[in-house]
């Protein structure tokens, strides 16, 4: 909280002829009048008018224009009058504080779309000196900065709502840089935190990536370059503001790649002759990209910023944005039209008497009702709200919203149907991780895709947006029914070779309406999955046909074909779901592998998949290798009485007996030792490893229990892959 000689101190820097007692007298009336009021946060009601004095004074404004600030909410919320404030202050003072209660009447209505267009005008019509929006955007600035303290979501929302829609782009017509871009990044922070982290995270990313040496690099190269030329230049490189970039990518869906992307350098210099030399030398020096090129000096922009403009492929080989401007003209594009109520060496730069303020007034209001498409212009203002969303990117930097709870899954399917049906894995932030994981703001997904992959069903389970459960789901269902038809029409075939006639797909075009099939694969399916009997089917096709009779041995029925379906649990084949149909599987014998153990495998070629457990230390080997991982799961039957081999790392006590203790704990519990090796020999201690044939992850723990319960046996651990 700053103290009323804290304002004349910061005020005296710029203007050594402020009366202090002026300021210090505006104070305790404010604090007289507020007395008993508090603001959200508890504090004492008058320290925000002097806040908002501050703000004020930072930005060098006149006397009139402080007081102005300290008493600004004397007349609206105290029982201050205008005639008061004119005996008090002065005239001057009293207008213009009138003119602040005015915009301070109509706030607070919901603004939504055309209505901002007609608030900004009121509040501009209702501005009749200028210095009372100054004053008007320091004390909503002040809000901002302080909004937190409002206990309700609901009212920071509007208030953060109103200040995009309507005090920031009053903000940038004026030309108040700098507040505009604060104003819009603490609206953003209330409105879309998830957008903003996440923007912040990718900045964070590409700065990690070594964009700053970059930076560096570019600053130190251009300094040189105007050095020899006899240019003394300030060159920085600046951040664009999250909210911006958040924008420009919304607007335009392009991408941030690298850093040069959203840094925009600016070379700082002492007279306009010099901003020409300067733009002359980076262009002789660099390529010039086309369309790039602005020249704010020589035709300024209509709030008056003045600059120029221009990208090149720079040094490093990066394209990058320079501005080029004077220290004078840096000075105005920050403050605007607050710029000409500064003071300049003891002397303010524009007389209040003069006209010009009107004239700024009209040409305000004329940029604004000549404002082509006014809808444009609101569309470029107006925050879409999302709150259960979280935004991640590409590669490539392109930023994808998809919901709160999403996986790599969801997000390869947000993009591309294809890149989803084909994914068998991913990096998140340059780290293998897997298919369930839940993505947050602002994480870089990468996603692994292989040729020959489908869908697998073991997705459905944690997916949770809706195009990518009704892409498994259809393609589970397309499988099925391709199985289904094949089996059908095998079916069919076997019917047809039993009666003597030779199988063609063109007899079963005459019956397919009859049994209300569209196409052969109906019917075939329906034949499989046992809604139509393919005996029936036959005698449709054949009406006055004669069985054969049966022949011993057994006829051929559907029931003895549907039973050589091929069927999962009766080839005993590996328990596993996810894997690659055809290719061969096998355990790993680093980290043995149990059913409940989570596991992943790495594809070998000319041996297949190995499964390991995911903490297996073997698979840091294939971190470089993504394409050869694959998410697969324990599928039905995987607990089934199957023998696997659990590995133990045992010490027992050297004691007669130990040896056979051991065992018995372990057959006793169902286990079967497979494999036993001494790998320490100390005089208490033995350390072995041990291979135990186990169930599953449960039974191996039941062991390792029972192990542990049992006084000769030191320790025992499950062994860990190597
Ligand atoms: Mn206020």
């Amino acid at each position: 909280m700053i103290t009323a000689n804290d304002l004349i101190t910061q005020i005296r820097t710029y203007n050594p002829d402020i009366d202090g007692a002026l300021i210090t007298r505006a104070v305790e009336f404010a604090k007289l009048k507020h007395e008993g009021q508090t603001r959200a946060s508890g504090e004492p009601y008058y320290t925000h008018p002097v806040e908002v004095a501050g703000l004020l004074a930072e930005m060098r404004m006149d006397p009139a224009t402080i007081v102005t600030a300290i008493l600004h909410d004397t007349l609206e919320d105290t029982k201050t009058t205008f005639e008061e404030l004119k005996k008090t202050f002065s005239e001057e003072v009293a207008n213009l504080v009138n003119g602040v209660s005015k915009l301070s009447r109509i706030e607070g209505q919901t603004v939504e779309g055309k209505q901002a267009e007609n608030f900004r005008k009121l509040v501009l019509a209702m501005s009749d000196d200028i210095r009372v929006l100054l004053v008007k955007l320091a004390d909503r600035l002040h809000n901002m900065r302080t909004i937190n303290a409002i206990e309700k979501v609901e009212k920071r929302r509007r208030i953060a709502r109103e200040t995009i829609e309507i005090y920031v782009p009053l903000a940038e017509r004026i030309g108040m840089h700098r507040v505009k871009e604060e104003l819009e990044d603490l609206s953003f922070a209330v409105l879309n935190p998830e957008a903003r982290d996440s923007i912040a995270a990718r900045l964070l990313y590409l700065r990690a990536e070594g964009g700053s040496d970059m930076v560096k690099g570019i600053i130190v190269t251009l300094t040189k370059l105007l050095k020899e030329a006899g240019i003394g230049a300030d060159i920085n490189g600046r951040e664009k503001t999250r909210y911006s970039i958040w924008r420009k990518m919304q607007r335009k869906n392009v991408a941030f790649e690298q850093l040069s992307d959203i840094m925009a350098f600016r070379i700082l210099v002492d007279s306009v002759e010099q901003c020409y030399h300067a733009l002359g030398i980076i262009h002789s020096q660099y390529p010039t990209v086309p369309g790039r090129f602005k020249d704010y000096i020589s035709t300024p922009k209509q709030n008056g910023y003045r600059s120029i403009h221009t990208t090149v492929i720079g040094p490093e080989n990066q394209r990058i944005e320079i501005q080029i401007r004077t220290r004078d003209m840096n000075a105005e594009a920050d403050l605007g039209v607050a710029a000409h109520w500064s003071y300049k060496g003891g002397q303010m730069k524009a007389d209040l008497q003069d006209a010009k303020k009107y004239r700024w007034m009209r040409e305000l209001l004329d940029l604004i009702e000549n404002d082509h498409k006014p809808e444009d212009f609101l569309e470029n203002t107006k925050l879409e709200l999302f709150q259960d969303q979280v935004y991640v990117f590409t590669p490539k930097g392109e930023l994808i919203e998809i919901p709160t709870g999403a996986t790599p899954i969801d997000f390869a399917y947000a993009i591309h149907s294809g890149l989803g049906d084909k994914c068998v894995g991913a990096k998140i932030n340059g780290r293998i991780a897997p298919l369930n994981t839940k993505l947050h703001n602002g994480d870089q997904v990468d996603i692994i895709t292989a040729k020959n992959q489908n869908p697998s069903p073991t997705w459905e389970r944690f997916v949770v947006t809706g195009k990518a459960k009704s892409h498994i789901r259809r393609f589970i269902r397309q499988q099925q029914r391709s199985e289904y038809s094949t089996l059908g029409k095998a079916m069919l075939q076997k019917v047809f070779a039993m009666e003597g006639y030779e199988f063609t797909d063109k007899a079963v075009n005459n019956v397919l309406d009859q049994f209300k099939a569209e196409e052969p694969d109906d019917l075939f399916s329906g034949i499989g999955q046992g809604n139509i009997v393919a005996r029936d089917v036959f005698k449709a096709i054949f009406p006055g046909h004669k069985s054969v009779p049966s022949r011993p041995g057994g006829d051929i029925t559907e029931q003895n074909i549907v039973n050589k379906k091929p069927d999962v649990k009766s080839s005993k084949p590996m328990p596993i779901v996810g894997l690659i149909p055809g290719m061969a599987v096998h355990f790993a014998r680093c980290c043995h592998p149990l059913p409940g153990d989570r596991i992943v495998g790495i594809v070998t070629t000319g041996k297949g998949v190995t499964i390991h457990t995911t903490d297996c230390e073997t698979l840091e080997n294939f971190a470089d290798t993504p394409e050869r991982w694959l998410d697969v799961s324990w599928g039905d039957g995987a607990d089934s009485p199957e023998s696997h081999i659990g590995r133990l790392n045992v010490t027992i006590t050297n004691t007669a007996g130990a040896l056979g203790t051991l065992s018995t704990v372990i057959g006793k519990n169902g286990g079967n030792i497979t494999n036993l090796k001494i790998t320490n020999r100390s005089l208490d201690f033995w350390d072995m490893l041990l291979d135990v044939y186990v169930n599953d992850t449960a039974h191996l723990k039941d062991i390792i229990a029972a192990l542990r319960a049992t006084p000769q046996i030191a320790s025992v651990d499950r062994a860990k892959g190597r």
